[in-house]
């Protein structure tokens, strides 16, 4: 089996050089770019199955960087910053980040959310192989990365997606604020269990009448 490729794009080359290292010694194949421009050429040239990738480049950033990979691909994508403010995070997830890490970070937990990203990604992978997922009159079709309500196609951001997507896997049964934030959103988000109510809140804006999603009080939500 060929290793797991890991494009690090970041201009810092003392942090490039020691992701790197601590990648490889994980038994990943790691290529390097130290601008925008260059990793989005790297990505095209040798895609990689994860992107790692710093918010303040160069030429460009990571946000700008980021859009570009997600037109071209849904390989995932961590992002790496000195920031610490929680708008940029959920405007870094809305933008197709998979995950947020912010500097300084110790690299062993960096190497423990690459796994959980890729871990995330292959269920996604099989998730889709698994052909569309309906409840009332919303169809969402994993694999075309498509919401049909009512029979139109809806427009929903990449974690509204996710959203709707994991609550219809998990039909009929309660979820809670916190299992959703792991399982849709992946990181440890102590405290702010707010994102996933509005995000529920946007998902059901979107589904009008063609399908409820209840409320369970003291725990969070259900897709009837
Ligand atoms: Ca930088």
């Amino acid at each position: 089996m060929s290793k797991t490729r890991v494009l690090v794009i970041e201009d810092e080359e003392s942090i490039a050089s020691f992701v790197a290292m601590y990648l490889r010694k994980e038994g990943y194949e790691v290529d390097l770019a130290a601008a925008g421009a260059g990793g989005i050429k790297l990505a095209a040239k040798r895609p990689p199955q994860l992107v790692i990738l710093d918010l303040m480049l160069p030429d460009m950033d990571g946000f700008e960087v980021c859009s570009r990979l997600r037109r071209e691909s849904d390989v995932p994508i961590i992002m790496l910053t000195a920031r610490d403010a929680g708008t940029d995070k959920v405007v870094g997830l809305e933008l197709g980040a998979d995950d947020y890490v912010t500097k300084p970070f110790d690299p062993r937990e960096l190497v423990a959310r690459v796994k959980s990203v890729l871990r995330r990604a292959q269920a996604r992978a099989q998730a889709a192989a698994a052909g569309p997922l309906s409840s009332g009159d919303v169809t969402l079709d994993p694999e075309r990365h498509e919401v049909l309500v009512a029979g139109k196609q809806a427009q929903m951001t990449a974690k509204e997606f996710d959203l709707l997507h994991y609550l219809l896997m998990n039909q009929g049964l309660a979820l809670s604020r916190q299992q959703l934030l792991e399982q849709v959103w992946g990181y440890d988000f102590l405290g702010d269990t707010r994102t996933v109510d509005v995000h529920i809140n946007q998902v059901r804006k979107k589904l009008g009448n063609a399908a409820v999603i209840e409320t369970v009080w003291g725990v969070g939500y259900k897709l009837k």
